[in-house]
């Protein structure tokens, strides 16, 4: 029985066209900057993106890190989304490692932030307030895809109030298809970007930091501190490229394949939020941890939460969506 893994659009193998990209993958020593296959991948992305430069890292934790510290001084304080995931769940490491004091607000329910709250938020210029230097924004923010016209006036609103923006863009190529633009549509507006290769796009490690040439050049630098700084990398970064090839258009099936689990499980009586892209989000309340126990049995992997996550990936097919809703139905009828 092949397990069907809904938990996170992490859980890919690596294809097997993208496993002979990476075996025939051309390196070089990273950390000297002489890995082709990195410099490659860095430039397709920041060229594809509009920005002057990039930067290869292992994960979009260290990105995001990077991102921040290059904006931001000690003592400098950043505009988050309570439930962001650069705020929530990387361990704090903004104010860890970057001495950067994580200002959050509420997330609105299409996934922004209130530009008025922000505005409320920000510190005058006086020594007892931290220095307000930066917006971040997710994008898409749990499966949500922001509007474009909200990124045009973050941008005009960062400029007015002279903050920086930075995105998490994690599922950047999520939102891009969703929207049926090309992903500089949404890059645009900010001034920093990260984008994971490990979620949707198929690939098995890493994430990119993209930005002026400038930040970029701070950002290298604090890779090296935090122990980012790979050496024969090409053969990640060949990986990314493959995916950045070949498994971009394909993440239409994903939504496709969330929105037929949504209707499926509707039908079958459970609530379920509306789906924009690969995430589908369903109450379960007091029985989350029997419908885990109950689908694992019958090989689907779940989470276990009251606000159960799933996530198409490249890796679940139409018809293995049809088992899961018919594994809910068994769930709802036992
Ligand atoms: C996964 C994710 C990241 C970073 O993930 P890593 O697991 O560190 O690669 C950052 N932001 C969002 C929104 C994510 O989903």
């Amino acid at each position: 029985m092949s397990v069907i893994d809904l938990r996170s659009d992490t859980v890919t193998q690596p294809s097997a066209g993208m496993l002979d990209a990476m075996a025939s993958a051309p390196t070089g020593d990273d950390v000297y900057g002489e890995d082709p296959t990195v410099n490659r991948l860095e430039a397709e992305l920041a060229g594809r993106l509009g920005f002057a430069a990039a930067l290869f890292v292992p994960t979009g934790t260290m990105s995001n890190l990077l991102g921040l510290m290059a904006h931001c001084e000690r003592g400098d304080e950043y505009i988050v989304g309570q439930q962001a995931h650069t705020y929530k769940y990387e361990g704090g490491g903004a104010a860890v490692l970057g001495s950067i004091q994580p200002q959050p607000l509420e997330v609105q329910a299409d996934g922004s932030l209130d530009l008025a709250h922000v505005a409320a938020a920000i510190k005058p210029d006086d020594f007892h307030f931290a220095r307000t230097r930066l917006l971040a924004l997710e994008n898409t923010m749990q499966g949500k895809v922001l509007p474009l016209d909200y990124l045009a006036q973050a941008r005009r609103f960062t400029q007015e109030h002279g903050l920086a923006l930075h995105l998490d863009g994690a599922r950047l190529y999520n939102a891009a298809i969703k929207l049926n633009v090309d992903a500089r549509q949404i890059t645009q507006y900010f001034d920093s970007v990260s984008v994971c290769l490990s979620k949707g796009l198929g690939a098995p490690i890493g994430s990119v930091l993209c930005g002026s040439a400038e930040l970029i050049g701070k950002a290298r630098r604090l890779r090296k501190m935090v122990g980012g700084g790979m050496r024969q990398a090409g053969i990640l970064a060949a990986a990314g490229l493959y995916a950045l090839e070949h498994q971009v258009q394909r993440l239409a099936d994903d939504h496709a394949n969330a929105q037929r689990l949504a209707e499926g499980l509707r039908a079958a009586g459970y609530e379920v939020e509306p789906v924009q892209t690969n995430m589908v989000y369903v109450q379960m309340g007091e029985r989350a941890e029997a419908i885990k126990a109950f689908a694992d049995e019958r090989g689907v992997k779940l989470s276990a939460a009251p606000r159960l996550r799933m996530v198409t990936h490249m890796d679940v097919s139409g018809a293995q969506i049809d088992q899961v809703i018919a594994t809910f139905v068994d769930f709802s009828r036992h």
